[in-house]
């Protein structure tokens, strides 16, 4: 194992770069690159209006507001759509720069901004014809890292946002656990946890959140911990600490965040009906149109109403594997009988249909034809590394957590990847 190479840069007081560069690039996945400055067009004599798009305008309406023709819409918009895949302006959201070589003459180039990370230029050579030319913007990526503890009465949310993680990275952190954890009875005063995402800037400054590289969480069964990796073949996927698939074929909680009204059990005083049943499945508490996704990726193989589920869906999964979904207000358009959907696909909306208290998700899993337990049935990983990833995959855990024990050191501090 090769220590890491830390390069403190002390450009920046506030927070220093901490750049594992040695190490990372020898794993191709996080590389500290040399950025080149890039070409800038400031000519004092260039002038420049940039223009917010409203609601109602149109891309026509604003080319010709700016002087140019109807010939030069023509070719302007089939540009865009060819070469930049935009067909509509989105107001208050898209910009367009026009700039002229001086403040009289014809415009001469148009730049639209379509999202941080990508820029359109249009630029108008010397036969008049138009040129587009699509450039993303470099984006700076930074992880960084942050620690929390469940404080008495505290929810996960709660203590993340305590801890300063965006509430954007929370939730896919609660989609993460989601498949290994139980929020509303593996949550308890004293566990900790740490996240490390990513943030990206451009021109030193922020402008939105990535992913998460890592997490961890003291669960009552055991520490969850999850790392997202780039296989060899180019795709990311989240594994344990040993390198196995984290991600599973189907989410135990379907709904993040959602407590737990009722439990699985084989014996339960049915609160409707007054006489004692089996609960088959787990209630999940929600509110009247929350939308529910489906647990995994499979195809609908019930789409119906009965007067205990009221609204169901039923979905055949891959394997051995069906889950129910019960007491919906309404089904999600487009989800028939037959109709294939992916994992977290919304397939309804929460309801309290059938015999039913109140708004809440009844969910079942159904293994070979038995209801199991969801939250305690072993469940398959989608996927699992190859021999010689798993052995990449374990060099580049350790490179994270020393950047861990780094930036644990020094909280301010961030890895550029
Ligand atoms: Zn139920």
């Amino acid at each position: 194992m090769k220590k890491a190479k830390i390069i403190i840069n002390a450009t920046n007081l506030t927070r220093m770069v901490l750049a594992l560069a040695a190490v990372l690039s020898l794993v191709a996945i996080l590389l500290v690159v040399s950025r080149q400055g890039k070409t800038e067009y400031a000519e004092s004599a260039e002038s420049k209006t940039v223009v917010v798009v409203a609601a109602g305008d149109t891309l026509s309406e604003l080319l010709l507001a700016q002087g140019l023709n109807h010939n030069d819409v023509n070719t302007i918009a089939a540009a865009l759509k060819k070469d930049a895949d935009i067909t509509t302006l989105r107001a208050e959201r898209d910009k367009l720069e026009f700039v002229r070589l001086d403040d009289n003459g014809p415009v001469s180039k148009i730049v639209v901004v379509p999202s941080p990370w990508k820029q359109v230029e249009l630029t108008c050579d010397n036969t008049g014809n138009w040129n587009c030319n699509v450039m993303d913007v470099e984006r700076d990526t930074r992880a960084v890292f942050k620690r929390g503890e469940i404080l008495d009465g505290d929810s996960f949310y709660l203590a993340g946002q305590r801890a300063g993680i965006p509430a954007g990275i929370l939730i896919d952190v609660y989609d993460l656990l989601a498949f290994e954890m139980d929020f509303e009875r593996d949550v308890r005063a004293g566990q900790k946890f740490w996240v490390m995402y990513e943030e990206n800037f451009s021109d030193g400054k922020k402008v939105d959140n990535g992913h998460v590289l890592a997490v961890s969480f003291e669960a009552l069964r055991g520490n969850v911990k999850m790392f997202r990796f780039k296989k060899s073949d180019g795709t990311y996927g989240y594994y344990d600490e040993n390198g196995n698939g984290a991600i599973k074929s189907l989410k135990r909680t379907p709904i993040n965040n959602a407590k737990i009204t009722s439990k699985f059990s084989r014996n339960r005083k049915h609160p409707v009906l007054g006489y004692t049943r089996a609960h088959k499945g787990v209630d999940f508490r929600a509110s009247t149109g929350t939308p529910i996704p489906a647990a995994g990726a499979g195809r609908v193989i019930a789409r119906s109403y009965n007067k205990g589920h009221g609204n169901f869906v039923k979905i055949r999964h891959n394997g051995s594997f069906e889950t129910l979904y019960a007491h919906m207000s309404k089904f999600a358009k487009g989800v028939n009988v037959g109709t294939t959907v992916k994992q977290g696909q919304t397939i309804g909306y929460v309801g309290s249909t059938g015999y039913s208290t109140g708004p809440h998700l009844h969910y079942e899993i159904i293994k070979d034809g038995v209801h199991v337990n969801p939250m305690t049935v072993k469940l398959p990983a989608i996927s699992n590394l190859g021999k010689d990833d798993k052995k990449k995959f374990i060099e580049y855990r350790k490179i994270l957590e020393q950047g861990m024990e780094q930036l644990e050191k020094s909280p301010n501090m961030y890895i550029q990847l």
